[in-house]
């Protein structure tokens, strides 16, 4: 991943498309530390999962927050799951793309998973992924759908250690609904 922290490309208001269902307007808040997300100060991830159009989990969390929970993931999943993102998804072609597409059209970076390539509306499931930064999103590489077949695919690639720290996690911090907690591989945070 990019240092977004330093990253200065394009920017708009955050789309609806991330904002909470929950709270009826855009994350306000870390689901880890709860700082306050919209004073700008901090770069946060949203992260939302679908059940074909309908929205079933969703959550803000800072960099902080997630570059903890990374950190106690193991080495080697993480290295699978670096030669497998790399091998599977084209960073600079993605940048290149994208940085053609209209600011106003944010369905186009959400038309397919930059994993399978297949397109969204072939995937009953998938997350959407976006990075922002008080009241705007950054609109460059992300954000990305990602669909619940290459999820499973990743998962394959993660030790046990870190499918039960990623497990827990989501126990954490969303209320899974049960078809998504009778396969525990079918979602996980990004975390590439
Ligand atoms: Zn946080």
């Amino acid at each position: 991943m990019p240092e977004f922290q330093e990253y200065e490309g394009r920017w708009a208001p955050i789309p609806t498309q991330f904002h909470s269902l929950y709270h009826e307007g855009p994350f306000t808040r870390c689901v880890d530390c709860e700082r306050d997300l919209l004073t700008g100060d901090c770069t946060y991830f949203i992260e939302r999962v679908f059940r074909g159009s309908e929205p079933v989990c969703e959550m803000a969390m800072c960099m902080d927050c997630r570059g903890a929970i990374s950190q106690e993931l193991s080495a080697e999943s993480s290295q699978r799951l670096q030669a497998f993102v790399e091998e599977r998804f084209d960073m600079e072609a993605r940048f290149e793309q994208t940085g053609e597409w209209p600011e106003n059209d944010i369905d186009r970076w959400l038309e397919q998973c930059v994993i399978t390539k297949q397109p969204r509306t072939q995937h009953r499931n998938y997350q959407i992924v976006g990075i922002c930064r008080g009241d705007q999103m950054s609109l460059d590489m992300l954000p990305i759908l990602i669909s619940q077949t290459a999820t499973e695919e990743m998962q394959k690639l993660l030790s046990k250690k870190t499918r039960d720290r990623l497990g827990q996690m989501i126990d954490d911090f969303f209320g899974m609904p049960p078809e998504f907690a009778d396969n525990p591989d079918s979602y996980s945070p990004l975390l590439w």
